[in-house]
């Protein structure tokens, strides 16, 4: 008898008739003798109809005051998802009930809109599982030493879930989905990407934080650092299919290099539209000149991405670095008001029409010219790449947004990623 956390997004829990199949699906754990606790997610589109709603009362997003309050709306969201899925439960016959963050309590730190999860409290979770309850818990919230309401950040659910396995020891953690695992990309996108049957943490570490949404960036590290076994499956293959199948469908995260089966030098392509650039132009170059540039950045809790400073002439250079298109706006009042004042800067350029473009892989540690041959790739295409970033496994590129496709199917057909790798 294992104790298994489900987690099921948002379209897994679209309507009330596939609130119900998520029901018999837990049931049918449950009932084979495992521990059963839950995660959902709101239903689809909620989470945007929450938000909207409170932009079009509140236009200004940005003041701590509003940002308490926008938690407070969107966590809503999840608190119906727990109930009904409950009440579902219920309905099968199982013993079954729900909790928001604040019961449990999943505490997190003050950071409104984008909280982090500190501790979970295990206790009242246990007693239920002891008393042979399903115990469902809300996604994407929690609660701060104040004991105000916190959300997670967007697709948040994701590392409640995890977090509550990590916290609760579980034997494994299963993110259920609308797509059958983690793919070579978004299988939107490129329509022959291929299932990965398992991903290095690592690779998904990075893959999450270059723009795959199908697993929240924090939920990996969370599954890193506790070493939560963690599995993306479907949640649309049939609630009755045997649990061994089930167990075995979708795509591991594997924390042992040697686990993997393929062996690929580059694993996925990542992107993000969600990033903006701003240049300062003929700055002048000095010692000092970035802190004095991104130092108000930081101050204004902003986080700046991909950075770029130009060869200087004449003692003075170009500076350009990307942030999330919300910040964008603020950003650059931020330079006008607080830096170019400082700098000398000349100009000031912002574009949030561009994206980001990553490739990932492992492999790439003892490949050597696998960034040149994504470089060629996209000439071939007449891709401009603005800017270039890389670590030991990923490189990344800043090019106009409206290529954005076009770039990650040239890539995915350059690295061969519709193709099984030959087995290690
Ligand atoms: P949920 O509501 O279940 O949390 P999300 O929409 O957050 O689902 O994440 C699943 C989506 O992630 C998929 O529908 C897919 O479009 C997208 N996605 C992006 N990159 C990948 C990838 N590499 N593999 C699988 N899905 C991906
Ligand atoms: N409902 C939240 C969102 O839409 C959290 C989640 O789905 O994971 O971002
Ligand atoms: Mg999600």
């Amino acid at each position: 008898m294992a104790l298994i956390v489900h987690k099921y997004g948002g379209t897994s829990m679209g309507s009330p008739e596939r609130i119900q199949s998520v029901a018999r699906r837990v049931a049918k754990w449950a009932r084979a003798g495992h521990r059963m606790i839950v995660v959902p997610s709101a239903m689809s589109g909620e989470t945007n109809r929450l938000l909207a709603l409170a932009k079009q009362v509140s236009p200004e997003r940005t003041t701590p005051e509003l940002l308490r309050e926008l938690d407070m709306i969107a966590s809503t969201g999840e608190q119906v998802s727990v109930g009904l899925l409950a009440i579902a439960l219920q309905a099968e016959g199982m013993a079954a009930v729900s909790y928001a963050g604040w019961q449990v309590p999943i505490a997190t730190d003050i950071a409104y809109t984008k909280a982090r999860i500190t501790s979970i409290d295990d206790k009242r979770i246990r007693a239920d599982l002891d008393a042979g309850k399903v115990v469902v818990v809300t996604g994407f919230q929690g609660v701060d030493p104040e004991g105000h309401i916190t959300t997670l950040g967007r697709g948040g659910s994701d590392t409640s879930a995890v977090a509550v396995a990590a916290a609760l020891k579980a034997d494994e953690c299963l993110i259920y989905t609308d797509v059958d695992g983690v793919y070579t990309t978004d299988p939107r996108i490129v329509a022959d990407a291929r299932r990965l049957k398992t991903i290095s943490f690592e690779e998904m570490l990075e893959m999450a934080s270059l723009g795959s949404k199908v697993l929240q960036i924090r939920s990996v590290e969370f599954a890193g650092k506790y070493r939560v076994p963690l599995r993306v499956l479907s949640s649309f293959t049939p609630w009755d299919i045997p649990i061994d199948e089930e167990a075995r469908s979708g795509t591991l995260i594997t924390f042992e290099e040697d686990e993997k089966m393929e062996q690929a030098v580059v694993s996925g392509i990542a992107f993000n539209r969600d990033e903006a650039k701003i240049s300062l132009m003929g700055v002048t170059d000095k010692p000092g000149i970035a802190h004095l540039i991104l130092g108000p950045v930081a101050e204004a809790n902003i986080d700046v991405d991909v950075i770029i400073q130009n060869v200087s002439h004449d003692g003075r250079t170009d500076f350009s670095f990307t942030v999330h298109r919300n910040d964008y706006a603020r950003t650059l009042e931020l330079m006008k008001t607080a830096v170019i004042p400082h700098t000398g800067a000349a100009g000031l350029v912002g574009d949030d029409r561009i994206c980001k473009v990553s490739i990932v892989g492992i492999g790439m540690r003892s490949h050597v010219g696998v960034a040149s041959k994504m470089f060629a790739a996209l000439s071939e295409e007449g891709i401009n790449i603005q800017m270039i970033t890389t670590s030991e496994i990923k490189t990344s590129v800043v090019i106009d947004e409206k290529y954005m496709e076009l770039a990650v199917r040239a890539l995915h057909k350059a690295f061969d990623l519709d193709q099984v790798p030959a087995s290690a």
